[in-house]
């Protein structure tokens, strides 16, 4: 594959480039000196955010993507007005057609693996073998989900296995729901669902870890906990079935919440000297400002409040911070 071929200008292909950044079907990554004014690393709802902000402000952006968002099983989106419901895939599809009208906003189908501090600037390396330049960089590289080892449990990620009530919990609401986790998680998910079913049963798939306190409110409210370990969930391409115990036993859910641990989906940041918090994320302050000059991070990576609305505000502000450093630089 030639670099121009991997080059993906998505509802772009008769715009023609006006804009004062060299044109870029003649731009070659590797040889060209030109350096963008910022690498966005990460073009799913954060990346795409940010890149809206900076491409209204005509800085020279590029977005190196590789096309792995974490919803991408699940079949429908919800809880962001204007986007109630729709297909994760066509939220993205929709965003990047609209960011990439703006001319100086261009869009590379690939995956970054490499990232080094260079004189005024940042040198980004790219599977694919490109090496490219930017004054700044946004890290809108989200996280990755590590399923556990039960056999099912992947096929159904997102679509009857929900990680938040928020986002599907209205879809099965009064219907048979299990908790997959323990101690405080499962407490606090069981807290929020009970508002949404009153037949909720709680799997810790092992010994409990409940005080005695949450015990008692878990059966004032009639949550049933069960402790045999879980070895396979039952379905049909997706929809869950039956949750199959160790012991043989078998119990139909509707849907299922699990809290599942995850990783960074993305390592330059910490290789780049980003603090990462405790439990994970990429430390930012109020202004999505990392704890590396000239470094932004924005969406899943970097909070909790895993939202496509909150990746897409989080995104808004980093791009309009880093513009505003941009400004202050030159002005
Ligand atoms: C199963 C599931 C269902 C969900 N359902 C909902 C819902 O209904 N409503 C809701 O509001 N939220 C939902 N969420 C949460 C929502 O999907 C996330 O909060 C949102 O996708 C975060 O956006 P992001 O841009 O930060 O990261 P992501 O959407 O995960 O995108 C990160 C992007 O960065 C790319 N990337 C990563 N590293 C690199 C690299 N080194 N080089 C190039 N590209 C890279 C990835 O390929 C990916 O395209 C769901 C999450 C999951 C897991």
């Amino acid at each position: 594959m030639t670099r121009r071929e991997h080059i993906k200008l998505t509802g772009l292909t008769a715009v023609t480039f006006a804009s004062p950044f060299t044109s870029f079907s003649k731009f070659n990554f590797m040889t060209d000196s030109k350096i963008f004014d910022v690498i966005i690393i990460g073009g799913s709802y954060a990346g795409l955010s940010a890149a809206m902000a900076l491409g209204r402000s005509l800085r020279n952006v590029l977005i190196i993507d590789s096309g792995k968002p974490c919803n991408r099983q699940t079949p429908y989106s919800h809880n962001f007005i204007t986007q109630d419901g729709i297909k994760p895939g066509i939220i993205a599809q929709n965003a990047k057609e609209q960011v990439l009208n703006y001319n100086t906003v261009k869009f590379l189908n690939d995956f970054a693996i490499g990232g080094k501090k260079i004189k005024n600037g940042f040198e980004i390396t790219t599977e694919n073998g490109e090496k490219i330049k930017s004054k700044k960089l946004i890290f809108s590289t989200g996280v990755k989900d590590i399923m556990p080892d039960i056999k099912g449990f992947s096929d159904c990620w997102g679509i009857s296995v929900i990680h938040c009530p928020y986002c599907h919990g209205y879809e099965f609401k009064g219907q048979k729901t299990g908790i997959m986790a323990n101690g405080n998680t499962a407490f606090h998910v069981a807290s929020l669902v009970n508002n949404l079913t009153d037949n909720i049963s709680i799997l810790t798939s092992g010994k409990n870890d409940f005080t005695i306190e949450q015990t008692e409110k878990l059966k004032k409210n009639k949550i049933e906990v069960i402790e045999t370990e879980i070895s396979e969930i039952e379905h049909d391409n997706g929809s869950i079935n039956n949750v199959v115990f160790k012991n043989g036993k078998k119990m139909n859910f509707n849907a299922v919440y699990a809290a599942i641990p995850f990783v960074q989906h993305s390592n330059i940041p910490a290789s780049l000297g980003c603090e990462i918090t405790e439990q994970g994320h990429i430390q930012v302050d109020d202004f999505q400002k990392t704890s590396m000059e000239g470094i932004y991070a924005c969406g899943d990576n970097s909070t909790m409040m895993r939202s496509v609305a909150n990746a897409v505000a989080s995104g808004n502000i980093a791009g309009a911070m880093t513009n505003m450093e941009l400004t202050h630089d030159n002005f």
